[in-house]
């Protein structure tokens, strides 16, 4: 490869290939709809194909594809060659506006929760300018949404760009009223830290459990995990290093900011953080991020595991959500400013996310609940699933003194008054020092850090912005008609820092007695699964704060929630399901296999000494022998409880289910499969332990 520059965005038709391959009023168009989200007319569409088609067949690409975030949660592609025959019998590659701009895959298989009645089975596909188009092995790749024939968001593009649509509109409302004309935009942007493990192909192989569901379903706590914390930050292995080095370049030549990479805290743990950017960008390439962190482990050797607690007793991995909001022209909203003006408009962007996280605590959990998550929040080294937020004593500190009307600490002692008073200057550094809080302000963003290292990013944006718009809406309705704006805006905030203080958290969220604060004394929603959080997404007041936004439909929203709890059920199921058959077909027979050998070396003993003890054989036959029978009456249980399931109806009652029979069962049948696991010697035993896992990556 070239020097980085040379190569960083070569396989994406970005802002220069547009510059150089179009013409100047095409790409002004084209320009205008992607920043100002004009209407695309279908001659510019036809002139962006054809140029994009040349950009991408020299590059040696034959196919397209239009790219899609079905609901599945990872990407979709059916590819189509560019060739069209001519009339001399050879062929010419031909790739019009009209393919570019829409596609009709058949929607049939994928999940639609009942939007698209199978005899509609046609969806489309439609580009979504905004983000560039790359090329993947021989395919130009068009990030596409993808709808019913109806019009239904199929997927998590859709109301993700109608999200940022709300919060653009009534952010430029509150702007307006701040006096600013200039701006055009408003957007929100997101740095994705992602975290994941690398095992070796070798041993993950070995592992059913691994393979068809992405954790480790058994497995005894190694003799040394991460205590000693000398993993975080700690010198990355050759092998790693090597496969950091290749996935940098991959994820350079597709144009994505691939900034930071470390070691994370458990062994065999590690992190990339991209350069933060617009958030439905952001999206796309994350999604593709890992898919290519898959792809090049595999070239190394490595298998990638994104899920959110491949090892019990092992800390997880999230993916913390860094989110901004700002103005096309690069002014961060939530950046305190230098002006009185700006300070009162920072005050009440922070305000609005105050009352907005406040206001849609449900909705935030819930969009980042999934069966695999569930391992990780409130397990004492994730947030809990209890949502809070940070903002740091010495926000805190300003804002208590505007609540109250007392002086702010330190400095002149009069009464703070927006529009008149400059914010005292925060110091950044005093901002992120909480880690266990769920929603941190960390001096010009915020870190929302209950996503899960596998989720979209999609969902906990769509409820950030739609969120934050409805916060903006109350106070532009408010202000737009005020008669004293400075008296209006100062007792709005006053009221929304009194109205909403509960939410604000600033110590240990790890500690239980956190817990207990939070949901007794503070009310705050505690929805420890996936189970508990979903079905609020259509609750009354949800369903009318999205429909008011336009982001989803109220069909849409329901679907959404039949499709997540089945994706959780299924999950599960099929954990279940794993579970019952590596301790059937492996464990058992390995147990069974390990107390027949150690007999037959007693009696081989005794036949020597007729009347040697053999203490130690009889006592581990012994215990073995009682493990196996509990393995095998829990295995039972488990297996009746997944049976239970048929006669279940409906999927909030099967999420019950699952989540009150069959988890603990499954917990119930790993502690004795755990405990023989260490008691077994280790050539019988059938899967790598943990141990072997973790360290295996040199
Ligand atoms: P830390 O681990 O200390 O939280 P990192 O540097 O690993 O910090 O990640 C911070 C992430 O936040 C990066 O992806 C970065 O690009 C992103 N980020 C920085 N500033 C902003 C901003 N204004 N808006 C959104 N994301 C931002
Ligand atoms: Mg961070």
């Amino acid at each position: 490869m070239g020097t980085v520059p040379e190569c960083f965005g070569s396989k994406v038709f970005d802002d220069r290939d547009m510059r150089a391959m179009l013409s100047r009023e095409v790409y002004q168009s084209l320009r205008q709809t992607i920043d100002e989200g004009k209407e695309l007319d279908i001659s510019v569409a036809n002139a962006v194909a054809e140029a994009m088609k040349e950009w991408a067949v020299e590059r040696g690409a034959t196919h397209f594809t239009h790219w899609f975030q079905p609901l599945t949660g990872i990407t979709a592609e059916k590819h189509d060659s560019f060739i069209s025959p001519s009339p001399d019998g050879g062929v010419i590659m031909e790739f019009s506006g009209k393919e570019l701009i829409k596609g009709e895959p058949d929607a049939s298989s994928f999940p639609s929760g009942g939007l698209r009645a199978t005899f509609e089975a046609r969806g489309y596909t439609a580009w979504d300018p905004t983000s560039y188009a790359f090329i993947k092995g021989h395919t130009l790749c068009i990030p596409t949404a993808f709808c019913s024939y109806g019009g239904q968001a199929l997927d998590k593009k859709t109301p993700l760009l109608r999200s940022m649509e709300a919060l653009n509109k009534q952010a430029l409302r509150i702007l307006r009223l701040f006096g600013n004309t200039e701006a055009k935009r408003v957007v929100s942007s997101v740095g994705p830290e992602q975290e994941y493990f690398l095992v070796t192909k070798e041993m993950y192989e070995q592992r059913p459990d691994l393979r068809f569901c992405g954790r480790t379903l058994f497995g005894a706590k190694p003799p040394k995990g991460q205590e000693l914390d000398d993993h975080y930050f700690g010198v990355i292995k050759p092998g790693v290093e090597a496969f950091m080095e290749d996935l940098n370049e991959e994820l350079w030549e597709l144009g994505i900011l691939a900034k930071t990479e470390h070691n994370e805290v458990a062994p065999a743990q590690h992190e990339l953080a991209p350069i933060y950017s617009t958030v439905n960008v952001a999206c796309d390439q994350n999604q593709l991020t890992m898919e290519i962190m898959q792809k090049v482990a595999a070239r190394h050797g490595f298998v990638c595991l994104l899920h959110e607690k491949p090892f019990d007793g092992v800390n997880g991995s999230g993916k913390h959500n860094n989110w901004s909001i700002s103005t096309d022209s690069g002014q961060n909203l939530l950046s305190p400013g230098e002006t009185p003006y700006e300070n009162a408009q920072f005050l009440l962007f922070l305000c609005a996310v105050i009352k907005a996280v406040d206001d849609y605590q449900d909705l935030l959990r819930l969009s980042v609940a999934t069966a695999g998550n569930d391992h990780r929040l409130g397990a004492n080294e994730a947030p809990p699933a209890v949502v809070s937020m940070f903002l740091g004593e010495e926000l805190d500190a300003v804002l208590e003194a505007i609540e109250t009307g007392k002086p702010y600490k330190g400095t002149e002692k009069k009464q703070m008054k927006l529009g008149v008073d400059v914010l005292p200057k925060f110091n950044r550094d005093t901002t992120d020092r909480n880690r266990t809080s769920p929603f941190a302000f960390t001096g010009n963003k915020f870190e929302f850090r209950m996503l899960g290292s596998s989720n979209s990013i999609a969902c906990a944006n769509i409820m950030l912005n739609t969120a934050v718009a409805e916060s903006l809406r109350t106070y532009a309705d408010r202000l737009e008609l005020a008669h004293d704006f400075e008296e209006t805006l100062h007792a709005m905030i006053r009221k929304t820092i009194a109205d909403h203080r509960r939410i604000i958290f600033n110590g240990n969220g790890y500690d239980d007695a956190w817990i207990e604060e939070a949901t007794q004394q503070r009310g705050l929603l505690n929805l420890r699964t996936t189970a508990d959080a979903m079905p609020k997404l259509l609750d009354e007041k949800n369903v009318r704060m999205l429909t008011r936004h336009k982001v989803m439909s109220k069909d849409e929203i329901a679907s959404r929630c039949d499709i997540m709890l089945e994706n959780y059920c299924k999950s599960v199921t099929i954990e279940a399901n794993t579970m019952v058959r590596m301790a059937r077909k492996h464990i058992m027979p390995a147990i069974e296999s390990y107390t027949g050998s150690l007999a037959a070396a007693a009696s081989a003993k005794k036949s020597v000494v007729p009347d040697l003890p053999c203490g130690y054989e009889s006592s581990l036959i012994v215990k073995l022998s009682q493990l196996l029978d509990e393995i095998n009456a829990k295995a039972d249980e488990l297996e009746a409880a997944v049976a239970g399931l048929a006669d279940v109806d409906g999927i909030v009652a099967e999420a019950e289910v699952i989540r009150d029979e069959v988890l603990p069962r499954m917990d119930a049948l790993r502690a004795p499969v755990d405990e023989a696991e260490v008691k077994v010697e280790k050539g019988f035993w059938p899967f790598p332990s943990y141990g072997d896992l973790l360290f295996s990556v040199k």
